[in-house]
């Protein structure tokens, strides 16, 4: 087992431990979750001269937010540009991916504006192909990426990949040069006190219980007592719970866990990391892994073992898929391993807006970022933010989307072991 069962991110950036202020009676926002989704939309309703009150049910960052990889980049559709124009038309999926390719450009300006240290670094991502088939599929995308959006890429050939990658189970792979990595907890950090200097109440250990409509306006009942809002933005992604039916509806937690080694010889991590960059792959059951930003050790990351957290059959199975990266860490020890929840969603989008009728009608949400959200949450959360205000600055490309559920699915999402399951053996069987 590893010395530490708390992510590595915790150990540069202690949790920071905010008193929380006198609950009021009334306020113009309420935002459930304070990860990068609640705190961006929090931050612009400040900024507005709104109040807002931001309800968080655990410690500051014990969700998703403090606990991620933290690399950034623009997030296409898992079904590629085919499967996005497939499902919303060509209009609509050139806008969407016009909008995704910023990502980057706006967390790195975010950053530069609100003077936040989060270690960014436009570091580039190496995806390594697992077979010729899918190295010939990575090099079409490429190609459609470039002629649609103007991604910077670039193939790299078996015989050249060892400027890329110490390993050798690839053949080649592709570089996306426009992606960044940071430091995801002080990002967080710098994002809650942004907030707070703004004016927002920020709520820590603070979970909402219920929540009903009442008139206009919304009362909240929430672990310190009751408050009436005129607006809710509910921004807990893969943390939706039963307050929130019809969005718990539209979510599929998904436990995502991550290991760090213990410091390694700078000549190792050089040898396999050459350029320092993100790294993925092609396999079904998705794996990413990274320098950290001081350049001591390999951060590896992928599915969990199970919904619930279970550090050492995580530790297990990452160390296994490490290990078949890059056998020359069959030694090395474990230092740290974590896990939390992301959200996919039906249509592998994540969504933002306002639901209508019902018991839940005029709430704003914003969540189903499918794994990748440092950008994508702190976009739409920003987004979500003018939104509420009614500014133009609001509109985005995945506006009124259709957030679809399943007939048969009410948020717990049973079948997902199984849908894992296959998913892992067929990654085994190299289908
Ligand atoms: C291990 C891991 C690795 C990841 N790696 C990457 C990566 O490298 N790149 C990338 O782009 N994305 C990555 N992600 C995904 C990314 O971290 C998330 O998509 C993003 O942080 C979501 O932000 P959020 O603010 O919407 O949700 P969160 O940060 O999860 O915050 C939601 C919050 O809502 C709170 N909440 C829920 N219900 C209530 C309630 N009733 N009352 C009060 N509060 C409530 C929760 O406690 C939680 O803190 C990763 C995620 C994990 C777990």
């Amino acid at each position: 087992m590893p010395t530490s069962a708390s992510p590595y991110w915790w150990e540069q950036a202690p949790r920071l431990h905010l008193e929380a202020p006198t609950l009021a009676q009334s306020v113009d926002v309420a935002v459930i979750g304070a990860g990068y989704s609640g705190l961006c939309a929090a931050l612009v309703l400040a900024r507005a001269g709104v109040t807002v009150a931001v309800f968080e049910a655990g410690a500051l960052g014990c969700g998703a937010s403090t606990l991620n990889g933290g690399m950034v980049g623009p997030s296409f559709h898992k079904l590629g540009v085919a499967g996005l124009k497939k499902k919303f038309g060509a209009e609509r999926s050139n806008a969407i991916l016009k909008e995704s390719i910023n990502f980057v450009d706006f967390i790195e300006e975010f950053l530069r504006v609100e003077k936040i240290d989060a270690e960014f670094s436009r570091v580039g991502r190496f995806r390594g192909a697992l077979k010729l088939q899918h190295f010939d599929a990575m090099a079409r995308e490429l190609e459609i990426l470039q002629r649609a959006i103007g991604v910077q890429g670039e193939m790299i050939a078996k015989a050249e990949q060892t400027r890329e990658t110490g390993s050798s189970l690839f053949h080649g792979g592709v570089v996306y040069q426009q992606d960044g990595g940071l430091h995801p907890a002080k990002y967080h950090d710098g994002l809650v006190l942004r907030a707070r200097e703004a004016g927002v109440s920020i709520f820590p250990d603070t979970a909402v219980v219920s929540l009903e409509k009442k008139g206009s306006d919304y009362k909240l009942h929430t672990a310190r007592g009751d408050i009436v809002a005129s607006q809710i933005a509910v921004c807990t992604n893969g943390y939706t719970g039963k307050i929130t039916p019809r969005l718990r509806r539209r979510v599929l937690p998904i436990r995502s866990a991550m290991i760090a080694t213990q410091p390694l010889a700078p000549e190792l991590i050089k040898h396999l990391m050459p350029q320092g960059r993100l790294y993925g792959d092609s396999r079904r059951l998705v794996a990413y892994y990274r320098p950290s930003p001081d350049g001591t050790r390999i951060l590896f990351g992928g599915r969990a073992a199970n919904l619930k957290d279970n550090p050492e059959a995580n530790t297990r199975e990452l160390r296994a898929s490490m290990v078949q990266v890059y056998p020359e860490l069959a030694q090395v020890s474990i230092s740290h391993v974590w896990s939390g929840l992301v959200a996919y969603t039906f249509d592998h989008v994540p969504h933002l807006g306002q639901l209508t009728g019902g018991s839940m009608d005029g709430i704003f949400y914003a969540m189903g970022y499918c794994g990748s959200g440092v950008a994508r949450a702190s976009y739409f959360g920003t987004k979500l933010g003018h939104k509420i205000l009614g500014a133009d600055a609001g509109k985005t490309a995945f506006d009124d989307l259709q957030f679809a559920t399943h007939l048969l699915y009410n948020g717990n999402p049973w079948f997902m072991p199984t849908v894992l399951g296959w998913h892992r053996w067929a990654d085994k069987l190299g289908l």
